[in-house]
Formats: C-alpha cells, sequence, structure tokens
C-alpha cells in the first residue's frame, strides 16, 4: 500500500528497512477559472502516488506521506480563495512534520508541486537531512520534465496553462466548463543568476491562468506524467545508494 493515510501504524514499525517517504507540497491557490483551488498539491500528491506504485512493483517501500495543504502563494493573494503561508511558518512546518516522520523511514523526497514553495523546500531539506541524519531531496515535478514538457505543449510552462490543465485532465482533476486562451504576458524573462522579487499583495489576476489552456490535452498530460514517473522512478532507485 503506497498511500500512508490508508496504512496502519503498525506498517510503520522502524526506518531500519530502506523506506523512501514521498511527501507531496503544493498550494491552495487561483488556478484560472478551469481548475481547482488544490490543483498543485493534487498534481504533487497524485504524481507520487503514481510514482510510489511504480516503485512498489521494482521492490522498494515508498510511501506518500498526506500532502502539506498550504503553500507560499503571495502572487495570488488577492484572488478569492487563494490561502497563503509565510515563507517562515511553511519551513518550520515541513521541518517539523519531515523530521518527525523521518524516525520511520530511511530517506526523504519532497515532492513538490508549487513554484512559490521552491526556494522554503530547499531550505527546509537542508535542516532536515542534518537534524535527521538522513538524506533529503527536493524534486520540482516539472523541473524534472522541462523538456518533455516543452516537447509535447506548444506553449510554454507557467500557471494554469496548457501544461498545467493537460496534466490535471489526465490526473482526473476535475476541470470547469471549457478552459479559454489567456494570452496575457509571462513574467519578465531575467538573465542568468539574478533573481528579482517584487511586492506582489496588490495584484488581482484575470482570468488567473495563461497561454493557451484551451489547448490542454489528456494525452500531452499522459506522456508528461509517464516520464515524469520513468525519472523519478530512477532517480530514487539511485539515491538509495547514497548513503
Ligand atoms: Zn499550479
Amino acid at each position: 500500500m503506497t498511500d500512508a493515510t490508508l496504512i496502519p501504524w503498525t506498517r510503520f514499525l522502524s526506518g531500519t528497512k530502506t523506506r523512501i517517504l514521498i511527501l507531496p507540497t503544493g498550494s491552495l491557490e487561483q488556478h484560472g477559472p478551469h481548475l481547482p483551488l488544490w490543483t498543485d498539491t493534487l498534481i504533487a500528491w497524485k504524481l507520487a502516488l503514481k510514482a510510489a506504485e511504480n516503485l512498489e512493483n521494482e521492490d522498494v517501500e515508498a510511501p506518500v506521506l498526506p500532502p502539506i495543504p498550504y503553500g507560499i502563494s503571495y502572487m495570488w493573494n488577492n484572488n478569492e480563495g487563494t490561502i497563503s503561508v509565510k515563507q517562515d511558518t511553511f519551513v518550520k512546518y515541513l521541518i517539523d512534520a519531515a523530521v518527525s516522520a523521518l524516525r520511520w523511514g530511511t530517506h526523504l523526497v519532497i515532492l513538490n508541486g508549487h513554484g512559490g514553495n521552491v526556494d522554503a523546500a530547499k531550505y527546509a531539506a537542508r535542516e532536515i537531512a542534518q537534524l535527521s541524519n538522513k538524506p533529503v531531496a527536493v524534486v520540482n515535478w516539472w523541473e524534472l520534465v522541462r523538456d518533455v514538457i516543452e516537447g509535447v505543449c506548444e506553449t510554454s510552462f507557467f500557471h494554469a496553462d496548457e501544461c498545467e490543465t493537460s496534466v490535471a485532465a489526465y490526473l482526473g482533476i476535475p476541470i470547469t466548463g471549457r478552459p479559454r486562451p489567456s494570452p496575457q504576458p509571462f513574467r519578465r524573462r531575467q538573465p542568468g543568476g539574478v533573481h528579482v522579487y517584487m511586492p506582489e499583495h496588490e495584484l488581482r489576476h484575470e482570468p488567473g491562468s495563461f497561454g493557451s489552456p484551451d489547448k490542454y490535452s489528456a494525452e500531452k498530460g499522459r506522456k508528461i506524467v509517464k516520464e515524469f514517473v520513468k525519472r523519478f522512478t530512477a532517480f530514487v532507485t539511485d539515491f538509495i545508494k547514497q548513503r
């Protein structure tokens, strides 16, 4: 059984046998008029469950922990329904949950589904590894398959767009109505090595989707997810040896 929310406690006897804990992180934030608020978390969780199933077939025990439900979503804070936590809160909660969980596992993979969590997840991972004395990895799912996304999708990846809608459709996440094209500008690209931070609390984004979500298909999503599961499995199989 790969879904840790359904496992009896007696299955978590100790962390002596190789056991990879997968901890999904996401967000509860606006995802345009056609995707649910919990899209990022649902994608991360469902990808984790698919990957864990695949790992189990290869005899690697990889229970998927319940996801951290809220993320860092300053960017969409003025869109109704978005619930955001401060970076500090997110980091502390993630560290506490992960260090506690690692008493019953040998390795931890944080499977992140939300761009706003990237810096905080990496910061937390470094601390978790020190505190637990166990290896910790952060996987941002879209980064693991960025080349696949670029090959499969006609428009570039950002938020509630062609790619994310396709992946959501394939994973059975409900799509409300027909997604419409949202030809609003993507964020300005900065030179490599430059990180720019803007105050983001005053904006309200309409419609909240980007690019061409109307070009989505479950088939595009299937191709991306299939390759993700393959690469994630290969990574974890190698990660086990890094101890
Ligand atoms: Zn998203």
